[in-house]
Formats: structure tokens, sequence, C-alpha cells
């Protein structure tokens, strides 16, 4: 069964529930309030990192950009290895 996002209207919470494809418009009980003003949620499309997704390749140019913004921003927990 899928997963399904709903949206409580009464508490603006969002919670999951595995749910049939025939059941997935049928209003679900919200676990935080108990309320049954629920909307599935339409997933957004998941945002794909161009550099992870292999599109796009990090050049030189970029390096050093991120090079200078972690240079400049004390704690910044740049994790290279990411895109390297
Ligand atoms: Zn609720």
């Amino acid at each position: 069964m899928p997963m399904y996002r709903q949206k409580c209207a009464t508490c603006d919470e969002l919670f999951e529930n595995l749910l049939k494809i025939a059941d997935r418009d049928v209003p679900q009980e919200c676990p935080y309030c108990g309320g049954t003003d629920t909307h599935r949620q339409v997933e957004a499309p998941m945002m794909m990192d161009p550099i992870r997704a292999g599109v796009k390749r990090p050049d030189q140019g970029f390096k050093e950009v991120l090079h200078r913004i972690h240079e400049r921003t004390p704690g910044s927990k740049l994790n290279e290895s990411q895109y390297f």
C-alpha cells in the first residue's frame, strides 16, 4: 500500500498514512487532534541537486567560490566530500 501524506485542516499538522489507493481521498483521523478534516497532500516532485544527480560537474571556479564562502563563514560545516 502506498504512503500518503495528509494535512489536518484543524491543527495544520502533517502526518502520513498507509492507504489503499481507493481510500486515498477518504478523510483520515488526525493523530494529533483527532480531527477528521484532513486532506491528502500532492507530493511535490523531488528537488534534485544537479551535481549529485551527475548532470553538472563542479569546475575549479565553483570549488574556489565554495572555499571562499567556507573561509568567511565561521563555524560553517561545509562537507566538501559531498561535492568533490
Ligand atoms: Zn489535527
